[in-house]
């Protein structure tokens, strides 16, 4: 009984160091690359809305290529930040 309610309190102040942001780790680079991926994510969103509204035109063609195109770019940024946090341990 007295091991689980220190496992319990053990668990609530993971819970605290998770959702307090002066516990986290503050590194700059990785929010950098995080707000860079977060805006590719945003672009891509907007243009497969793009995508869904549209026909198969020259002008749908375009845009599926610059769709493509975003969504590579996301793939490389996620990578990025995946791979700064994993060199970082931020
Ligand atoms: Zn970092």
């Amino acid at each position: 009984m007295q091991n689980l309610s220190r496992i319990a309190a053990f668990l609530k102040e993971l819970d605290q160091a998770e959702v307090l942001p002066s516990a986290r780790m503050i590194c700059n680079k990785r929010d950098v690359l995080f707000e860079n991926y977060r805006q590719l994510v945003e672009r891509l969103s907007e243009s497969v809305i793009g995508l869904k509204a549209g026909q198969r035109t020259a002008a749908f063609e375009a845009l599926y290529q610059e769709s493509e195109q975003i969504r590579r770019e996301c793939e490389q940024a996620r990578s990025a930040v995946d791979a700064h946090r994993r060199e970082h341990g931020c």
